[in-house]
Protein backbone atom coordinates (compact mmCIF):
# COMPACT_ATOMS: atom_id res chain seq x y z
CA UNK A 1 0.00 0.00 0.00
CA UNK A 2 1.66 3.31 -1.13
CA UNK A 3 0.57 5.74 1.35
CA UNK A 4 1.60 9.69 1.29
CA UNK A 5 5.04 10.09 2.96
CA UNK A 6 4.05 11.75 5.45
CA UNK A 7 1.34 10.13 6.69
CA UNK A 8 3.04 6.68 5.88
CA UNK A 9 5.87 8.16 8.47
CA UNK A 10 3.24 9.38 11.25
CA UNK A 11 1.38 5.95 11.01
CA UNK A 12 4.84 4.29 11.33
CA UNK A 13 5.77 6.35 14.17
CA UNK A 14 3.02 5.86 16.28
CA UNK A 15 1.84 9.71 15.49
CA UNK A 16 -0.93 9.54 13.61
CA UNK A 17 -3.43 12.62 13.76
CA UNK A 18 -6.72 11.84 15.94
CA UNK A 19 -8.73 12.84 12.85
CA UNK A 20 -7.40 12.56 8.83
CA UNK A 21 -9.18 13.47 6.04
CA UNK A 22 -7.89 11.24 2.93
CA UNK A 23 -8.24 13.14 -0.82
CA UNK A 24 -8.77 11.00 -4.09
CA UNK A 25 -10.65 10.72 -7.00
CA UNK A 26 -10.83 6.92 -6.58
CA UNK A 27 -13.20 5.30 -3.98
CA UNK A 28 -11.63 2.17 -4.03
CA UNK A 29 -8.32 3.46 -3.56
CA UNK A 30 -9.43 5.74 -0.60
CA UNK A 31 -11.29 2.65 0.72
CA UNK A 32 -8.44 0.96 0.56
CA UNK A 33 -6.40 2.84 1.87
CA UNK A 34 -8.09 3.73 5.15
CA UNK A 35 -8.66 0.13 5.54
CA UNK A 36 -5.01 -0.51 5.66
CA UNK A 37 -4.36 2.56 8.27
CA UNK A 38 -6.99 1.11 10.42
CA UNK A 39 -5.67 -2.61 10.45
CA UNK A 40 -2.18 -0.42 11.20
CA UNK A 41 -3.97 0.70 14.28
CA UNK A 42 -5.80 -1.95 15.62
CA UNK A 43 -3.00 -4.59 14.83
CA UNK A 44 -1.27 -6.59 18.07
CA UNK A 45 2.03 -6.30 16.41
CA UNK A 46 2.63 -3.42 13.67
CA UNK A 47 5.93 -3.45 12.61
CA UNK A 48 6.92 -0.16 10.89
CA UNK A 49 3.97 1.00 9.79
CA UNK A 50 2.89 -2.08 8.82
CA UNK A 51 0.45 -4.54 10.04
CA UNK A 52 1.47 -8.00 10.82
CA UNK A 53 -0.92 -9.58 8.80
CA UNK A 54 -1.61 -12.66 10.91
CA UNK A 55 -3.23 -11.64 14.53
CA UNK A 56 -6.43 -11.77 15.26
CA UNK A 57 -7.25 -7.96 15.03
CA UNK A 58 -5.78 -8.49 11.58
CA UNK A 59 -7.28 -11.45 10.13
CA UNK A 60 -11.14 -10.70 11.21
CA UNK A 61 -10.47 -7.24 10.13
CA UNK A 62 -9.93 -8.49 6.74
CA UNK A 63 -13.08 -10.71 7.24
CA UNK A 64 -15.26 -7.61 8.69
CA UNK A 65 -15.69 -8.71 11.68
CA UNK A 66 -13.54 -6.81 14.08
CA UNK A 67 -15.16 -5.17 16.42
CA UNK A 68 -12.57 -2.35 16.65
CA UNK A 69 -13.43 -1.44 13.00
CA UNK A 70 -16.96 1.48 12.15
CA UNK A 71 -17.09 1.98 8.06
CA UNK A 72 -19.65 4.37 7.96
CA UNK A 73 -20.84 4.79 4.21
CA UNK A 74 -23.14 7.22 2.68
CA UNK A 75 -27.23 5.88 3.16
CA UNK A 76 -28.25 6.90 -0.19
CA UNK A 77 -26.85 10.89 -1.34
CA UNK A 78 -25.65 11.78 1.81
CA UNK A 79 -24.28 10.59 5.14
CA UNK A 80 -27.04 11.27 6.93
CA UNK A 81 -27.19 13.26 11.05
CA UNK A 82 -28.64 9.79 12.30
CA UNK A 83 -25.97 8.07 10.86
CA UNK A 84 -22.91 10.39 12.76
CA UNK A 85 -25.31 10.41 15.89
CA UNK A 86 -25.12 6.13 16.04
CA UNK A 87 -21.35 6.94 15.32
CA UNK A 88 -21.10 9.35 17.93
CA UNK A 89 -22.61 7.42 20.50
CA UNK A 90 -20.44 3.99 19.80
CA UNK A 91 -17.27 6.15 19.68
CA UNK A 92 -18.16 7.31 23.25
CA UNK A 93 -18.96 4.47 24.54
CA UNK A 94 -15.89 2.71 22.87
CA UNK A 95 -13.64 5.11 25.60
CA UNK A 96 -15.48 3.35 28.30
CA UNK A 97 -13.29 -0.29 28.35
CA UNK A 98 -11.70 -0.58 24.39
CA UNK A 99 -8.55 1.24 22.88
CA UNK A 100 -7.59 1.65 19.88
CA UNK A 101 -10.75 2.15 17.31
CA UNK A 102 -11.49 3.12 14.35
CA UNK A 103 -13.90 4.87 12.51
CA UNK A 104 -13.90 5.64 8.87
CA UNK A 105 -16.46 7.86 7.18
CA UNK A 106 -16.27 6.80 3.23
CA UNK A 107 -17.82 9.69 1.58
CA UNK A 108 -17.42 12.33 4.15
CA UNK A 109 -18.20 15.28 1.29
CA UNK A 110 -21.55 13.86 1.47
CA UNK A 111 -21.77 14.53 4.99
CA UNK A 112 -25.05 16.83 5.26
CA UNK A 113 -24.51 19.81 7.38
CA UNK A 114 -26.12 18.54 10.46
CA UNK A 115 -23.99 15.88 9.73
CA UNK A 116 -20.70 17.40 9.44
CA UNK A 117 -21.98 19.61 12.85
CA UNK A 118 -22.55 16.37 14.73
CA UNK A 119 -19.22 15.13 13.85
CA UNK A 120 -17.55 18.54 14.69
CA UNK A 121 -18.26 17.89 18.08
CA UNK A 122 -16.76 14.72 18.12
CA UNK A 123 -13.80 16.16 16.51
CA UNK A 124 -13.09 18.94 19.28
CA UNK A 125 -13.46 16.53 22.51
CA UNK A 126 -12.44 13.23 20.81
CA UNK A 127 -12.62 9.99 23.06
CA UNK A 128 -9.45 8.62 24.08
CA UNK A 129 -7.85 5.83 21.69
CA UNK A 130 -10.56 6.72 18.94
CA UNK A 131 -9.17 7.42 15.48
CA UNK A 132 -11.75 9.27 12.74
CA UNK A 133 -10.11 7.71 8.98
CA UNK A 134 -12.35 10.10 6.49
CA UNK A 135 -12.20 10.04 2.95
CA UNK A 136 -13.62 12.47 0.46
CA UNK A 137 -13.36 13.41 -3.32
CA UNK A 138 -13.58 16.98 -2.68
CA UNK A 139 -13.11 17.99 0.75
CA UNK A 140 -13.71 21.72 -0.17
CA UNK A 141 -17.26 21.49 0.06
CA UNK A 142 -16.90 20.21 3.89
CA UNK A 143 -17.65 23.27 6.57
CA UNK A 144 -14.22 24.90 7.65
CA UNK A 145 -15.09 24.17 10.79
CA UNK A 146 -14.46 20.21 9.95
CA UNK A 147 -11.64 20.73 7.46
CA UNK A 148 -9.65 22.85 10.14
CA UNK A 149 -9.63 19.82 12.86
CA UNK A 150 -8.55 17.03 10.18
CA UNK A 151 -5.29 16.59 8.74
CA UNK A 152 -5.72 16.07 5.11
CA UNK A 153 -3.65 13.87 2.94
CA UNK A 154 -3.81 13.59 -1.00
CA UNK A 155 -3.78 10.23 -2.91
CA UNK A 156 -2.91 9.23 -6.22
CA UNK A 157 -0.02 10.13 -8.05
CA UNK A 158 -1.91 12.54 -10.39
CA UNK A 159 -1.17 16.30 -10.72
CA UNK A 160 -3.54 19.18 -9.52
CA UNK A 161 -6.81 19.37 -10.88
CA UNK A 162 -6.96 22.46 -13.38
CA UNK A 163 -9.43 23.87 -11.00
CA UNK A 164 -7.08 23.55 -8.36
CA UNK A 165 -4.47 25.16 -10.56
CA UNK A 166 -6.83 28.21 -11.09
CA UNK A 167 -7.39 28.50 -7.54
CA UNK A 168 -3.47 28.56 -7.26
CA UNK A 169 -2.91 31.25 -9.78
CA UNK A 170 -5.59 32.81 -7.98
CA UNK A 171 -4.51 33.36 -4.65
CA UNK A 172 -0.91 34.02 -6.16
CA UNK A 173 -2.33 37.10 -8.48
CA UNK A 174 -3.58 38.34 -4.91
CA UNK A 175 -0.34 38.00 -3.35
CA UNK A 176 1.58 39.82 -5.82
CA UNK A 177 -1.13 42.50 -5.60
CA UNK A 178 -1.75 42.28 -9.70
CA UNK A 179 -4.89 43.36 -10.07
CA UNK A 180 -5.21 42.83 -13.97
CA UNK A 181 -3.73 39.72 -13.88
CA UNK A 182 -6.34 37.98 -11.30
CA UNK A 183 -8.83 39.78 -13.92
CA UNK A 184 -7.64 37.81 -17.03
CA UNK A 185 -8.52 34.64 -14.55
CA UNK A 186 -11.77 35.71 -15.07
CA UNK A 187 -12.34 34.21 -18.45
CA UNK A 188 -11.31 30.91 -17.48
CA UNK A 189 -13.34 30.85 -13.93
CA UNK A 190 -16.24 31.21 -16.20
CA UNK A 191 -15.85 29.42 -18.91
CA UNK A 192 -18.11 26.26 -17.86
CA UNK A 193 -21.17 27.15 -15.55
CA UNK A 194 -20.72 23.11 -14.81
CA UNK A 195 -17.34 24.21 -14.01
CA UNK A 196 -17.50 27.21 -11.62
CA UNK A 197 -18.72 25.73 -8.79
CA UNK A 198 -15.61 22.80 -8.79
CA UNK A 199 -13.49 26.06 -9.08
CA UNK A 200 -14.93 27.68 -5.91
CA UNK A 201 -14.69 24.09 -3.93
CA UNK A 202 -10.87 24.36 -5.41
CA UNK A 203 -10.59 28.06 -3.71
CA UNK A 204 -11.26 26.53 -0.56
CA UNK A 205 -9.43 23.80 -0.59
CA UNK A 206 -6.26 25.74 -1.83
CA UNK A 207 -7.02 27.88 0.61
CA UNK A 208 -7.32 25.72 3.41
CA UNK A 209 -4.07 23.61 2.47
CA UNK A 210 -2.05 26.65 2.27
CA UNK A 211 -2.95 27.84 5.76
CA UNK A 212 -2.16 24.72 6.89
CA UNK A 213 1.66 24.42 5.06
CA UNK A 214 1.70 27.81 7.07
CA UNK A 215 1.42 26.89 10.02
CA UNK A 216 3.75 23.82 9.27
CA UNK A 217 7.36 24.02 9.48
CA UNK A 218 8.07 24.17 5.81
CA UNK A 219 5.98 26.36 4.19
CA UNK A 220 5.64 26.37 0.31
CA UNK A 221 6.95 29.93 -0.67
CA UNK A 222 3.43 31.26 -1.55
CA UNK A 223 1.76 29.79 1.69
CA UNK A 224 4.88 31.79 3.52
CA UNK A 225 3.47 35.10 1.62
CA UNK A 226 -0.07 34.32 2.12
CA UNK A 227 -1.55 36.46 5.25
CA UNK A 228 -3.66 34.10 6.82
CA UNK A 229 -7.05 36.37 7.08
CA UNK A 230 -6.58 36.48 2.80
CA UNK A 231 -6.80 32.35 3.11
CA UNK A 232 -9.55 32.92 5.83
CA UNK A 233 -11.67 35.43 3.81
CA UNK A 234 -11.40 34.00 0.16
CA UNK A 235 -13.82 30.37 1.24
CA UNK A 236 -16.99 32.57 2.34
CA UNK A 237 -16.87 34.52 -0.90
CA UNK A 238 -16.27 31.33 -3.13
CA UNK A 239 -19.29 29.49 -1.18
CA UNK A 240 -21.18 32.43 -1.38
CA UNK A 241 -20.30 32.80 -5.30
CA UNK A 242 -21.13 28.81 -5.45
CA UNK A 243 -24.78 29.21 -4.41
CA UNK A 244 -25.23 32.49 -6.82
CA UNK A 245 -24.25 30.29 -9.68
CA UNK A 246 -26.24 27.46 -8.67
CA UNK A 247 -28.93 30.05 -8.66
CA UNK A 248 -28.58 31.11 -12.27
CA UNK A 249 -27.06 34.53 -11.36
CA UNK A 250 -25.29 35.76 -14.97
CA UNK A 251 -21.82 33.74 -14.77
CA UNK A 252 -19.68 36.32 -16.44
CA UNK A 253 -20.85 38.87 -13.95
CA UNK A 254 -20.51 36.79 -11.34
CA UNK A 255 -17.38 35.44 -11.53
CA UNK A 256 -15.97 38.99 -12.48
CA UNK A 257 -17.51 40.16 -8.95
CA UNK A 258 -16.03 37.33 -7.51
CA UNK A 259 -12.43 38.31 -8.35
CA UNK A 260 -12.90 41.62 -7.41
CA UNK A 261 -14.64 40.90 -4.16
CA UNK A 262 -11.82 38.28 -3.04
CA UNK A 263 -9.17 41.66 -4.35
CA UNK A 264 -11.06 44.18 -1.48
CA UNK A 265 -9.77 41.53 1.19
CA UNK A 266 -6.96 43.00 0.71
CA UNK A 267 -7.08 46.35 -0.56
ZN1 LIG B 1 -1.73 -7.79 13.16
Amino acid sequence: MKLPDALARSLAAGRLPHAVLLQGAQPQALRDAALFIAKCLVCANPQGGQPCGVCRSCTSLDVGSNPDLSVTVPDGAFVKVEQIRALRDAAMLSSLGQSGRVFVIEGADLMTVQAQNALLKLLEEPPPGVTFLLTAAQPGVLLPTVLSRVALFRLGEQGPAPQQELAQALVEKLCEHDYYGLLKLQPALCARREDFAAHCDALCLVCHRLLCEKAGPSPSPLAARMPAALAAALPPIALACRDRAQKNASLPLLGAAMLIECWEVLH
